[in-house]
């Protein structure tokens, strides 16, 4: 196969959903379907709950669990797949932000019961930052769920997304008697004793009898006028519109009874995106270029306590990754190598040779990559869209043991290179600010300081509650707004200044009383 083949059988996606939805479920189905996986349950959710009690060595666990199934790759259809995972829990959403920035497209997962919610919204934001193509699953149709038009109603109004229905559900709940794909006009039926045989797939035309003889006639005349409406109603599916990030087809199905999943399936390979370009500081990459480059969205710990090393994820944007060949890594204009770079399986790694714009390579890294550093045949550039998101809870760092105070320094350098918090400097006394979205980090980082540096530190929590990069025209007025304001101004790991604001009032007064200055919620701008 050539390059051009190798990049068009590729499609690199996440499944994406509020925790619970059937992200986890859904996943193992597809793996089970691309034959990467033999039985069932061997997909572990990634999910980290916290209870009562944290208990860290849980944590830990869990996280092994989350870099075992961070990426799965499988064949189906001659195409080779992608999943990036992404962790459910809100106080990791960033790790999700960014793992999102590495992928082309996403199936969105929402519970038919709960409709649209929190995390859900969050998630969709970050996708149309982007215009990252979704199709939605509606998931669970063997509860009794909502009415689906009012469904479709509040994803359209909450995820400001057109929809469009390619498959339209028989009933819910107990009296759920299959699907209807309007994109291959068939109905597939969902037998009570909840497997799926190729024979309950009936070529049929809304019209015919059958549909009577086989659903009865209360519910087949409800699916023709459902039809025929969502025919009136909809314009046909567009392409292109999903393509751009505009409209999102809709499927439904049940991922637990393994029902409407390989539609879906079939669906994806059908129109979901190739390996799309990507944007650096100074250009437009294309996938088919015959250069390579690549960029790192996501770095792990390496679990095992006798190995300092980590695992840096590389999406691969264009040309072809080789092992063992020097590329440039261009935040600290060095060459660098891989002996032993390899990819994710469901449940292995392997030593890879080639890797191919889409794919996603594991790295051995001795602590040289940050989140968002590029990787290229020699070129200048820096891969643009991984933005760190203005934290909202901020703690000071302070070293309980002041004989190991740099094996703190480095240990929180590293943490927080790998994206698990930010780090700041407050310019009066040089105080360390830690900012995260979620409590948890707090604990996590605390004790991976303690377990893999033999550093122990506290935290004093502080009243910020947003955290704004400045920049300005105006170098003076900078300079004054920063002397002005002392103790309100830190500066981050890459030494641009940031303002620490208590609350959106003052924010916005700041902002009001200051208008030389600009003041930017995510790291990312011109
Ligand atoms: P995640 O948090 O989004 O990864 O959700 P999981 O895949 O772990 O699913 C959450 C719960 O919903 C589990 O108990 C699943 O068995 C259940 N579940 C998943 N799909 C379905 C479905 O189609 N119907 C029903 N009734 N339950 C489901």
């Amino acid at each position: 196969m050539n390059k051009e083949q190798e990049i068009a059988r590729r499609r690199t996606f996440a499944i994406i959903s509020h925790p619970d939805a059937g992200k986890t479920t859904l996943t193992e189905k597809l793996l089970l379907f691309g034959g990467a996986i033999q039985t069932a349950g061997a997909v572990k959710s990634n999910k980290i709950k916290k209870s009562a009690t944290s208990d860290f060595m849980e944590i830990e666990k869990q996280r092994g669990i989350s870099v075992a199934t961070s990426v799965m790759t499988f064949e189906y259809n001659n195409l080779k797949i992608n999943i990036l995972d992404t962790p459910g829990h809100k106080d990791f959403a960033e790790d999700t932000y960014r793992t999102l920035t590495a992928v082309d497209s996403v199936i969105l997962v929402i519970d038919c019961v709960k409709g649209v919610e929190e995390q859900t919204e969050r998630l969709m934001e970050v996708c149309r930052m982007r215009d990252t193509p979704v199709i939605i699953f509606i998931n669970k149709l063997d509860r009794e769920g909502r009415n689906p038009f009012d469904l479709l109603d509040e994803l359209e109004e909450k995820l400001s997304i057109r929809v469009r229905p390619l498959a339209w559900p028989v009933n819910m709940g107990s009296d759920f008697k299959g699907v209807y794909s309007l994109y291959d006009k068939k109905l597939n039926f969902f037998k009570v004793n909840k497997t799926r045989v190729e024979d309950d797939v009936l070529p049929i035309e809304i019209n015919d009898p059958v549909l009577d003889a086989k659903v009865g006639q209360r519910d087949a005349g409800q699916l023709r006028e459902d039809v025929e409406l969502i025919e009136g109603v909809y314009d046909d599916f567009d392409r292109q519109a999903y393509l751009e990030g505009k409209l999102a087809p809709v499927f439904f199905g049940s991922a637990v009874n393994n029902f409407g999943v390989k539609e879906l399936l079939d669906a994806f390979c059908q129109i979901s995106p190739e390996p799309i370009s990507r944007t650096t500081d100074t250009r437009v990459v294309q996938p088919d270029e015959a250069k390579f480059s690549g960029f790192i969205f996501k770095i792990h710990a390496n679990l095992d306590p006798r190995h300092r090393d980590r695992i840096a994820f590389l999406r691969v944007c264009s040309g072809v990754f080789e092992r063992g060949k020097f590329y440039r890594h261009t935040r600290l204009d060095k060459n660098v190598r891989f002996s032993s770079p390899f990819s994710f399986m469901a449940d292995s790694k392997s030593v890879l040779e080639e890797g191919f714009p889409g794919d996603v390579v594991g790295l051995y890294d001795t602590g040289t990559f940050k989140i968002g550093d590029t990787l290229t045949e020699g070129e200048d550039m820096k891969f643009q869209g991984i933005p760190s998101f203005s934290p909202e809870i901020f703690k000071e760092l302070i070293n309980l043991d002041p004989m190991k105070a740099k094996q703190l320094d480095k240990g929180i350098e590293q943490l927080t290179d790998e994206g698990v918090a930010q780090l700041f400097t407050l310019v009066s006394g040089n105080r360390k600010i830690v900012g995260t979205v979620g409590e948890l980090q707090f604990d996590v980082i605390q004790y991976r300081l303690e377990h893999e540096y033999g550093a122990k530190c506290r935290w004093v929590p502080l009243n910020y509650s947003k955290a704004c990069w400045i920049t300005s025209d105006n170098a003076q007025k900078l300079g004054e707004f920063i002397r002005l304001k002392g103790n309100q101004i830190a500066y981050d790991k890459d030494q641009h200044p940031v303002f620490l604001a208590e609350s959106d009032w003052i924010l916005r007064m700041n902002r009001d009383n200051n208008p030389d200055i600009r003041f930017h919620l995510t790291s990312e701008f011109n």
